[in-house]
């Protein structure tokens, strides 16, 4: 049965081939991985292991970078203030954190919330393909550099980024970019094109274009 394969551990098999057995678990035994999950050395420092949170439904997934301290200390992705400014520019076009599906790149959060290594992101990807693959949102939003990066395999600028329709994946599933509420906490200038960018998503949803 897909749903109960023990996934076995990285050192015992190739990369290639665990994620192939992560590519067919069900929701359940993906959220099951990804709690008991050593894949890589970051299992050592977490609290909690941050699946994601949100509507398996949604028409909307939010693509973060990885859990900060208050995310790895209740399980949940963007909570604290960064997580309210989230939950602010979502309600500001009509939208409840409830109905969208908010996840992160890495599960599990790296110690003093430095950048992810590219190890650690290749371990831990596997269990988002899965995510976006179960979901099937209608529009990605990638929240800051790390995610945009790893979403559309780019080291292209923010600034670049911002305001375009990108295509994710063999589905080609419309992709935007915006900055990270962490980045706007710290930028709050910034605030005024995040705006821009959430009537961005507004108009997507609504119309179907930008
Ligand atoms: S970051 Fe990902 S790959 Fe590493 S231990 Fe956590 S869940 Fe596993």
């Amino acid at each position: 049965m897909v749903g109960s394969i023990k996934i076995k551990k990285m050192s015992e098999q190739s990369s290639h081939a665990r994620a192939e057995q992560i590519a067919m678990l069900s929701w359940d035994a993906l959220r099951a991985e990804v709690v008991g999950c050593r894949a890589c050395s970051l299992y050592k420092t977490r609290t909690n292991a941050v699946f994601g949170v949100g509507d398996l439904n949604a028409k909307l997934m939010l693509i973060g970078e990885a859990p900060g301290a208050n995310e790895d200390k209740q399980g949940e992705p963007f909570v604290g203030r960064a997580g309210q400014l989230l939950t602010n520019m979502l309600r500001a076009i009509g939208l409840d954190r409830a109905n969208v599906y908010i996840a992160n790149i890495l599960k599990s959060r790296p110690p003093n919330n430095r950048v992810p290594s590219l190890d650690e992101v290749k371990a831990c990807t596997p269990f988002l393909l899965r995510q976006i693959c179960l979901i099937k949102p209608q529009l990605m939003l990638a929240l800051g550099r790390v995610a945009a990066h790893f979403l559309l395999s780019t080291h292209a600028s923010m600034a670049s980024l911002r305001g375009n329709l990108f295509h994710y994946g063999v589905s080609k599933i419309p992709l935007l970019v915006t900055y990270h509420p962490a980045y706007l906490l710290r930028a709050p200038k910034e605030k005024r094109k995040a705006w821009q960018d959430m009537q961005c998503i507004k108009k997507y949803l609504t119309q179907g274009k930008l």
